[in-house]
């Protein structure tokens, strides 16, 4: 019988191909990449949509970078940390705490690996806190031609080399910039009406507020605000829970990083869920829309008026926070930005007809949906909301120009 074929984590993607390399060492992995008419890197396999896949139709690999040597390399005195093209954040947060070292950062899960999370514009919450690609100094891609190009930050073509949507190359190591260890307390507040909201006012508060609602009411059923130790919390909008909580109704509190205020390391309140247990519901497609920050209000009027078609095909809805950044091809390129996160039940048909309706209502804004996950946007009204689409383009004709990296996903978007 033949195997299965691979599936993304969420198992709603099948990839194309029969199955996934695991080169053991550089060598494996060149020789691979030579002898490959297409090639693409499968991270974790966290994201939601064809974004990882390969055209096995054209002869394409689907690479997994995890049987190489993990690599991580501090240097204490440059403030920076190199990581290999396999490594999860959960492991490279536990070094980097071990050496007393952090990030500015982290997404709602540490089980992704850097490398695919940087790769879609992934993000964490806080108005003055980037996308996690803007940690990133320095990328260093192996070529369809076989040569290791190392693009840093100020070089020319660096801003478009790491929200790359896996189209440039295979991304052997990545360097970040790290920053003394730091302690976060988390609280969690109930119930928060949308009427009278100060929207700037709320996600200001704190290091990092993420908002949650069911869209079962015009209000947030919950509010997680993480401050950096020891500033204090200020949110007298909202009553604190009692209770451990989970951003999905029904799961279990025990999934999620410690609340209640106590303070802990960074990478142990920062992300919502925790390294060892099912992150979200486990059973979910996910969609998020990215769009600029003063129009989060007029956005969630905007939804609420639909919300009647929102809450069947909802578990939760997460309202953030993100900095704008420089890097081309991310989501929060040059706008301040709310960034509106849909986790849907896991049933495609029922979801995708309301995913649209969505968008409709979101395209007043200039809504840029998230790489990694489920959108039906039509691919020129996705691009023609990046300013910097044609030079990433170019940028990728010039390391890539035979195609290796491209696949249906990254052609449709770019003409490749
Ligand atoms: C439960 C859950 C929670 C999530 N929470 C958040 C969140 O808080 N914020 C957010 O923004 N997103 C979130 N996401 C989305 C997730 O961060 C993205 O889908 C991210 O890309 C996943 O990383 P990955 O390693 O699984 O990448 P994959 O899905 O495996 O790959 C993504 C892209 O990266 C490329 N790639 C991966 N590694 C390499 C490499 N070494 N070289 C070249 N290309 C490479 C792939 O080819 C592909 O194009 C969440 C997803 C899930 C399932």
């Amino acid at each position: 019988m033949p195997a299965a074929r691979p599936t993304n984590w969420a198992r709603n993607i099948t990839f194309s191909a029969d199955g996934v390399h695991r080169p053991a060492s550089p060598d494996d992995l060149h020789a691979l990449v030579a002898k490959s008419p297409h090639v693409r890197v499968l991270g974790s396999g966290h994201s939601f949509n064809r974004i990882a896949d390969v055209d096995a139709d054209r002869g394409g690999v689907l690479v997994s970078l995890s049987g190489l040597p993990a690599g991580i390399d501090i240097d204490a005195d440059a403030r920076t940390v190199r990581v290999g093209g396999g490594v999860r954040y959960a492991d490279l947060a536990a070094v980097l705490h071990s050496h007393r070292l952090a990030l500015p950062n982290m997404a709602s899960l540490p089980h992704i690996s850097v490398a695919g999370s940087v790769a879609t514009g992934t993000h964490g919450s806080g108005n003055a806190n980037r996308s996690l690609a803007d940690a990133v100094r320095a990328v260093e891609i192996l070529t369809g031609a076989g040569e290791t190009v190392t693009l840093a930050r100020g070089d020319e073509g660096f801003e478009g080399a790491v929200v790359s949507l896996g189209a440039l190359g295979v991304v052997l190591s990545l360097t970040l910039d790290v920053e003394p260890d730091y302690e976060v307390s988390q609280t969690v507040f109930r119930e928060l009406p949308f009427q009278g909201l100060d929207f700037e006012a709320v996600t200001s508060s704190a290091y990092s507020v993420s908002l949650f609602t069911t869209w079962q009411g015009p209000h947030f059923d919950q509010v997680w605000v993480k401050q950096r130790h020891p500033d204090p919390v200020d949110f007298p909008w909202a009553e604190p829970a009692t209770e451990k909580q989970h951003p999905v109704p029904g799961m279990p509190g025990v999934n999620c990083t410690e609340q209640f205020g106590v303070p802990g390391p960074w990478h142990e309140r920062l992300p919502h869920f925790r390294a060892e247990f099912t992150p979200s519901s486990g059973e979910e497609l996910q969609s998020e829309y990215l769009l600029p920050r003063e129009h989060a209000q007029a956005a969630l009027a905007a939804l609420d008026t639909v919300r009647d078609r929102i809450a069947p095909v909802l578990q939760v809805c997460e309202v953030r926070t993100v900095a704008a950044d420089r890097q081309w091809l991310s989501p929060a390129y040059g706008r301040d930005t709310v960034a509106l996160h849909f986790t849907w039940v896991a049933d495609t048909a029922r979801v995708l007809p309301v995913v649209s309706l969505v968008e409709d209502r979101l395209s007043a804004f200039e809504a840029r949906p998230h790489w990694g996950k489920v959108f039906t946007t039509a691919p020129d009204r996705v691009v023609a909301r990046y300013p910097r689409a044609a030079e990433f383009a170019a940028l990728a004709g010039r390391l890539d120009p035979e195609g290796k990296f491209a696949n249906a996903f990254v052609r449709t978007l770019l003409d490749r």
